[in-house]
């Protein structure tokens, strides 16, 4: 692992040049080492070398989509956590984006200290689940934080980037009930109208898989407030 003395090294993917100059020297100002693509195809090149902290990856580039490149770059087994910078406000396309690799998104235009503060957190994120004890465990249900994998007794489940965060937020919370609201805080990391049934929609896919076919299922509705990941 690197040496805390080394900075945090970027790579920004942006085709729009007057913004991927503005985050360099933000973020270089920000003390990042900063690397810049202006084509999916240079950024893939370049997210190849896997010396990355962190990418940033802007959705609509010209030769592919920016989901397609993190697609390639998950495949390629480069791991580093992603923030999608996109015009694209629908929260079906965010979600979309969550849930093909992203990590987390932000909206252009953006504000720099919300870019910088997403960042910091994405790193963090990726420190702590480094640091920090590597499993949860709650029952047969074990979640192996370094790996992003989760089994149940000995299956594992096969679930999305954004279904183990889910479940992993759920296991931290162990018997206490969450809303709606915290899970979109908490998971999705922005302002999306806890009126929307996004994470219901998620939940029932996730209870779907975890609770499948057994006899004890661990993921519980408190209705009308939200959900509790307990055993019997
Ligand atoms: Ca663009």
């Amino acid at each position: 692992m690197d040496g805390q003395a080394s900075p945090m090294r970027l790579l920004v993917v942006e085709d729009d040049l007057s913004i991927q100059r503005f985050l360099k020297r933000a973020l270089t100002e920000a003390g990042y080492q900063v690397d810049a693509a202006s084509t999916a195809k240079e950024g893939e090149t370049v997210a190849l070398e896997g010396i990355h902290d962190a990418l940033i990856i802007d959705l609509g580039l010209p030769d592919l989509d920016g989901l397609d490149l993190i697609a390639r770059c998950r495949a390629q087994g480069n791991a580093a956590p992603v923030l999608i910078l996109s015009a694209r406000r629908s929260v079906d396309e965010r979600v979309r984006g969550l849930e093909q690799g992203g990590d987390d998104y932000l909206t252009k235009p953006f504000a720099l200290p919300e870019l910088l503060a997403r960042l910091r957190n994405l790193l963090r994120r990726t420190t702590l689940s480094q640091s920090e004890s590597a499993r949860l465990q709650t029952a047969d249900l074990q979640l192996d934080l370094l790996r992003r994998e989760a089994r149940r007794g000995d299956h594992l489940l096969q679930l999305t980037p954004q279904e183990f965060s889910l479940l992993e937020y759920l296991c931290r919370n162990e018997g206490r009930v969450v809303t709606r609201t915290m899970i979109l805080d908490h998971v999705w990391r922005m302002r999306i109208d806890p009126a929307t049934n996004v994470v219901d929609v998620h939940i029932y896919r996730l209870r779907s898989k975890v609770d499948h076919d057994t006899p004890r299922p661990l993921i519980h509705t408190i209705r009308g407030v939200g959900y509790v990941l307990r055993h019997a």
